[in-house]
């Protein structure tokens, strides 16, 4: 990397854009110059694209041709410790740099001026007469020492309708003016008081901030079970970080989990956070991006993506729900947020802390391996205790054809609504039924497009498919034989068991959690306030449900299929239904009532299951550590995945055929590769595809090797092919 800081006005640059080039272009410096990092607006042909100066231009041309970068823009240039953890990214990843760029500027407006709204501050003049309302107005207003507000913010903190402050600008006792729209974050105050630790809860804090005031990187897993206090723990690290003056990012796997969390943030810190996920505006997603690169934001709250926003100082990098597997992006760039976190940190000296009750195993052997720091906090806070858990043997069930709740979940949920508590059913299956099945002629309804069952979504009167999303009208007759009502569903999803469920407890209350019945993201967050306060005694849920919410009124986890992922051809199948079923378990008996949770399966005596009811976590992570290593798979071997695709079959295949047959770049690092093979879900969208699977040893450069195998292909007309290092799922 160039140590040049400073260009001279006409000196040649080199310009990182977001084009799909495999270099940067060289320009010459504007007017007035630029420094190195700088985001610029350039020439391009006809058009004008957003830019960074990267270093000196690369020259080797008739500079009388070079062009001008047209302006540098009014942002915060991008640091060096940016600049090389993109270019880190990209190399772990195989990712060109233009994409990494688009990564890190996904702002809107950012070649934009700073645009212009009304702003309210505290005025001379004194209201005619008070009222409780107009009072909370000029207090907010006074606390917060001469700072603006918004209408919105200012109506918001300070629980009034905005024709109260409007009010109070006649009378010139709050003043409206003009100011820039990216506003600076309210100020957090570290030092307001935070609740009363247990001795567990303090201990860590006592370590995390010890850790902290070193000012160096380092990582430590946060391991503790649902309700232990790990997010009181972590926002004492924030609190510290504050202290130091540095920037703080929480990442959050789910939208739906910041509603609960911004409030908590507030308690403690006195004012809101920024936040950054696909949920926040266009203008405050720029306003983010901005206050971060200058220092005026302190706390992040947001999505993975957040990861690659430009703060200035970033001290502390919390990863809540560290096992989450939406944290591996598999679109675009294909990287771990949790990885990268753990990246950028070690590039910038920020601490990260990785927060779960069920850690992945490549975080566990991490700890074990004395790379990360390891905090645990063993019990729940105060009266709450974890379920007790047990099997129901589903052979010894009395099951009448069509249902899924047996005759011993159905007497427990019956006790808990005698007694007004919640129960939980849980069943990992979005929709109404996973097969629509002709039983005239055998044919099971597929997408057009995709190698995939339509699974029926009753709410929707649709037949969805869950890879492309595509949609069609349930048919009358068979799509195959013609047969008129012989479509019969098959197997349960959410929205049968809810249908089951109706019926088995007419008088019971009953609420459906699945992230595809909720038009928004509020709407969401709304009924899960609800279920909280207790106006629902039957919640059914899937996955969704078993992320982080806080239901106290809830003493009962009955899981429908407890053995539904167990038996994935996927290398992480166990270690996937040992962390679901912990953390659905988890969401009972979280306040003062004990709570219980029931699995539902056909083989009880499997070691997962056993695991699983035993709650002996340590043993089972050593006995699944042991498996992966004797088979040199992820944590203990590497691997990649290969996807070619295209419209025909044919043409695919060969290449993945000559992909495999010259593997010499491979085998030069010990890989073997295997494949090519039709990928599990063979078409996707029409498109066909083959994977290949890249093994190699611990510690082998295996993005090198994969970038001199695939360099010399030639890829024709519309074949693809995507390249995931370290792939969580494989389908
Ligand atoms: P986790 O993140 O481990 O699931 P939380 O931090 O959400 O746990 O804590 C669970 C519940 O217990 C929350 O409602 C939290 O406010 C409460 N809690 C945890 N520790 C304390 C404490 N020291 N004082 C008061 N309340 C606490
Ligand atoms: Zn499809």
């Amino acid at each position: 990397m160039s140590t040049q800081e400073y260009f001279d006005q006409g000196e040649l640059v080199a310009v990182l854009t977001a084009q799909p080039l495999d270099r940067t272009l060289d320009y010459k410096a504007p007017e007035g110059g630029c420094f190195l990092g700088a985001f610029v607006e350039v020439p391009l042909g006809p058009r004008k694209v957003l830019g960074v100066v990267w270093g000196p231009g690369q020259g080797g041309f008739d500079l009388s041709k070079a062009r001008s970068v047209i302006r540098v823009l009014e942002v915060a240039p991008m640091r060096e410790e940016m600049r090389v953890f993109l270019g880190k990214v990209a190399d772990y990843t195989l990712t060109p740099m233009p994409a990494m760029l688009r990564l890190a500027t996904r702002a809107p407006g950012l070649s934009d001026p700073p645009s212009m709204r009304k702003i309210y501050r505290l005025g001379a003049g004194e209201p005619d007469r008070m009222t409780d309302a107009r009072l909370r107005v000029l207090e907010v207003l006074r606390d917060y020492g001469g700072l603006a507000f918004t209408l919105k913010e200012l109506a918001e903190q300070a629980a009034v309708t905005s024709s109260v402050v409007k009010g109070l600008v006649k009378q010139g006792a709050v003043q409206k003016e003009d100011s820039p729209r990216d506003l600076p974050y309210p100020h957090l105050e570290p030092d307001l008081p935070g609740k009363d630790l247990t001795d567990d809860q303090a201990a860590a804090v006592a370590k995390l901030q010890a850790a902290l005031r070193t000012g160096d990187y380092g990582t430590t897993l946060l391991k503790g079970v649902t309700g232990s206090g790990k997010t009181e723990v972590y926002l004492e690290a924030v609190a510290e970080t504050l202290r130091m003056g540095r920037q703080a990012l929480v990442l959050l796997p789910e939208i739906a989990l910041t509603a609960e969390f911004l409030t908590r943030v507030e308690a403690r810190f006195g004012a809101r956070p920024a936040e950054w996920h696909s949920g926040a505006t266009m203008t405050e997603r720029r306003r983010v991006w901005r206050m971060v690169g200058q220092g005026d934001a302190q706390l992040v709250v947001g999505a993975r993506s957040a990861l690659f926003l430009p703060f200035r100082n970033l001290g502390l990098v919390v990863v809540d729900e560290e096992h989450d597997t939406s944290y591996k992006q598999e679109d675009g760039v294909h990287y771990s947020a949790r990885d990268m976190a753990v990246l950028r940190s070690a590039i910038c000296g920020a601490r990260v802390v990785l927060a779960s009750a069920t850690p992945s195993l490549e975080s566990w052997a991490n700890a074990e391996a004395g790379k990360y720091d390891r905090l645990d906090l063993t019990s729940r806070f105060g009266a709450a205790v974890l379920p007790d858990m047990k099997p129901i043997d589903m052979r010894a069930e009395q099951m009448q054809p069509g249902t899924w709740i047996s005759p011993s979940l159905r007497q427990a949920v019956r006790q808990r609504i005698e007694k007004g508590e919640q129960s939980l059913l849980f069943i990992n299956r979005r929709g109404y039924a996973p097969v629509t099945l002709c039983r005239a002629c055998g044919e099971q309804i597929a997408c057009d497009h995709c190698d995939a069952r339509m699974v029926e979504h009753r709410f929707l009167k649709r037949l969805m498919c869950h890879q492309c999303g595509e949609t069609k009208p349930m048919p009358e007759t068979c799509p195959s034989c013609g047969a008129e009502g012989k479509l019969a569903p098959v197997g349960p999803g959410i929205e049968r068991l809810a249908e089951e469920a109706e019926a088995t407890f007419p008088e019971a209350k009953i609420a459906m959690l699945s992230s595809d019945l909720f038009g928004s993201a509020r709407a969401l967050k709304a009924k899960i306030e609800e279920i909280a306060e207790g106006d629902a005694d039957i919640v059914i849920g899937t996955q969704l449900v078993a992320k982080g919410h806080n239901f106290p009124k809830l003493t009962l986890v009955g899981v429908i299929d407890a053995d539904l992922s167990l038996h994935g051809a996927d290398l992480r199948a166990a270690e996937r239904t040992f962390q679901l079923m912990r953390q659905v378990a988890g969401r009972a008996g979280r306040a003062d009532k004990p709570g219980q949770a029931l699995l539902q399966t056909f083989q009880p005596e499997h070691p997962v299951i056993r695991a699983i009811l035993s709650g002996d976590e340590e043993g089972f992570w050593k006995a699944e550590a042991a498996g992966r290593q004797a088979a040199g798979v992820p944590p203990y071997g590497r691997m990649a995945g290969i996807v070619l695709s295209g419209p025909e079959v044919g043409p695919v295949f060969d290449i993945g055929n000559a992909m495999a047959r010259n593997d010499m770049p491979l085998r030069q690092i010990g890989a073997q590769v295997f494949g090519p093979a039709p990928a599990p879900i063979a078409r996707i969208r029409g498109r066909h595809r083959v994977r290949l699977l890249v093994k190699a040893p611990k510690g082998a450069p295996i993005q090198d090797a994969i970038a001199r195998w695939i360099a010399p292909l030639r890829l024709k007309g519309d074949l693809r092919l995507t390249v995931d290092i370290d792939p969580q799922s494989f389908y």
